[in-house]
């Protein structure tokens, strides 16, 4: 469930609990006004860690706001720092949050289709289990706003990129439901479905809300998700 705080415009995840804070914004916030979301959510833009996103698998572990962390080459982050904020800037690809809250692990991943075709959302449950211990039944996902079902048209190649999640329109297109995927893979991998929390917004349909690239044609505003552990 999300409850809307503080400023409007500024969505937060309440099912991951006290301890760690997840959440993204609407179009309010372009690029330039990051820092005054990040205080809506009462957190420092100084502590605020971002990758450069290549559409990869690689996720990065993270335990300082390195500057040098933007020319790294990933599209996911993982910490047990207190304090320091993980950003994953989207304009339809999918944000994904995760939460240790035994291990107090929390990670944030930019789930494009190929990085998830990729590889990444395994990747990024091998870090928690590989370098944390985390089991992933204990685990907290949440979802934000990205281009849906209903909106993703893609062409015919990704049936076989992803059976049982491309919806055949006509003979050459289709509709990709790649949150199904995501979902689907992190279940596969024991994250139980009731620990999945998607906030269900499609950034095309909800365009007048959320920054798109498809419904904009190429905008350079993103939609900055964050998540930080208190
Ligand atoms: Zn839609």
């Amino acid at each position: 469930m999300i409850l809307r705080e503080g400023p409007e415009g500024i969505y937060r995840f309440t099912s991951f609990g006290e301890g760690v804070v997840a959440g993204f914004h609407s179009r309010m916030f372009d690029n330039s006004k990051r820092a005054e979301f990040l205080e809506g959510l009462r957190l420092r833009f100084e502590d605020l860690v971002m990758v450069k996103q290549v559409h990869g698998k690689a996720v990065v572990a993270a335990e300082k706001a390195d500057p040098a962390l933007l020319e790294t080459p990933a599209d996911g982050l993982i910490t047990q720092t207190r304090g320091l904020v993980l950003g994953i800037r989207t304009a339809d690809c999918v944000p994904v949050f995760l939460w240790d809250p035994v291990g107090r692990v929390a990670g944030i991943v930019h789930g494009g289709w190929k990085s998830v075709k990729s590889g990444i959302i395994s990747q990024a449950l091998n870090v928690f289990e590989k370098k944390h211990r985390t089991k992933t039944e204990d685990l907290r996902v949440a979802i934000g706003p990205a281009i849906r079902r209903c909106c993703y048209e893609v062409g015919k190649e990704f049936l076989g990129y992803f059976p049982g999640f491309y919806y055949a329109r006509d003979a050459a297109k289709g509709h990709l439901d790649l949150v199904g995927v995501i979902k689907s893979r992190l279940m596969k991998r024991g994250v139980p479905e009731s620990r999945i929390d998607d906030a269900g917004f499609c950034t095309v349909c909800e365009n007048k809300r959320f920054f798109s690239y498809r419904a904009e044609q190429q905008t350079q505003e993103r939609i900055l998700s964050v998540i930080s552990i208190l």
